[in-house]
């Protein structure tokens, strides 16, 4: 992997008075999968538009393979792009959208061969002589990542482009996009509100909030390893115990609800709480634990459906539980707490 092939140093832009990126580094490697991941309006997709070259910073600059391509026009970029609202040209057919950007980089030959390939690799072969009206959300959407790929751009851009499907189109599409990088090796970077998303698809995930980036890490580092309880939070669920004055801890503790562990009535040490909520949800529980101390803290379980019996889980019944120390996950501070 080609390390800092793409890299950002120190991009602001402002939008009158609304600071839309702060002093943004990143370095994005060859061949790597990115996600900006952040909630509305952190400044994802001003980012990836100044990458794109649609946008321009205020300051700072951007190099791809140690050329500063800061002033390059958009077209001249060799990017492929791909947007939520798929932009096809509605009275072009699927195989003509894909051709589109090929004229005047290809002969006419190659250019047939090319939509072929295309048409092939996201299996819209049967559907090469329709217009966009007459496809799918799941299929315009082919069509666009086609476009976007057909000319072997040296980076692809993708603004939140499942987000306008239905959920089994999405995973599918997912999928789809996932083995095209496994396959073309292109570097990408996707923009997404979806954690879920980010979490299964990129090689690293950049958490943004309030034009700033907080965490750059693989998807395990960063769900294990939040850098801040803003990250916890925002990307998996979470509990934070507040600490009793001349406790053990220090700072804000947190832990995942799958690491939360119920334990028999004798066990000890362990915690005692009432069970406030109870959800099904297939494969376990989710539970709401409000715990018996002072604080009257609440904690989020999740709890093997075999389990529920043994421990004779019952709403607003008593528990026990423990909190294993190898998953606490401990801040100083709690600084970046909230999701605005
Ligand atoms: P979302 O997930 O909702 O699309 P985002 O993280 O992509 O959000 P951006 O679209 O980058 O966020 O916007 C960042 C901030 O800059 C927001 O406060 C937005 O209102 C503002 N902004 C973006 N584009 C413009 C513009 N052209 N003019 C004025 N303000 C803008």
């Amino acid at each position: 992997m080609n390390k800092g092939y793409l890299s950002l140093r120190d991009l602001s832009k402002q939008f009158g008075k609304q600071t839309a990126l702060l002093d943004i580094q990143l370095d994005i490697n060859k061949h790597e999968f990115i996600c900006l991941l952040g909630p509305s309006g952190c400044g994802k997709t001003t980012l990836l538009r100044i990458i794109a070259g649609l946008e321009k910073s205020d300051t700072g600059k951007l190099v791809i393979a140690g050329r500063d391509i800061s002033s390059l026009p958009a077209g001249k970029r060799n990017f492929g792009m791909m947007f939520q609202s798929y932009a096809l040209f509605p009275n072009l057919t699927v195989s003509q959208n894909i051709a589109y950007g090929l004229s005047g980089r290809m002969t006419k030959p190659q250019i047939i061969d090319r939509v072929d390939e295309m048409l092939d690799l996201v299996e819209l072969n049967e559907q090469r002589n329709k217009v966009p009206s007459q496809l799918s959300g799941g299929q315009q959407q082919r069509v666009a990542l086609a476009r976007a790929l057909a000319f072997s751009p040296d980076c692809l851009l993708l603004d939140e482009p499942l987000s306008a499907l239905d959920a089994k189109v999405r995973v599918k599409l997912r999928n789809e996009i996932k083995r095209l990088h496994q396959k073309f090796g292109m570097t990408t970077v996707m923009v997404t509100h979806d954690q879920e998303e980010a979490l299964t698809m990129a090689d690293r995930i950049v958490v943004m909030n309030h034009a700033r980036i907080i965490q750059v890490g693989t998807p395990m580092e960063i769900y294990e390893k939040p850098a801040t309880p803003f990250v916890a939070d925002f990307i998996g669920a979470i509990s934070f115990i507040e600490q009793p004055p001349g406790g053990m801890w220090r700072g804000l503790l947190a832990i995942r609800p799958e690491h939360v562990q119920l334990v028999g009535e004798n066990s000890k040490p362990s915690m005692q709480a009432f069970v406030r909520e109870l959800e099904y949800r297939g494969t376990h529980y989710r539970l709401v634990l409000e715990v018996v101390n002072k604080l009257r803290q609440f904690i989020t379980i999740d709890v093997a459906a075999k389990e529920m019996d043994t421990f004779h889980v019952r709403l607003d019944g008593l528990v026990r539980f423990v909190l294993p120390e190898e998953h606490i996950i401990t801040f100083q501070s709690s600084a970046e707490y909230a999701v605005v």
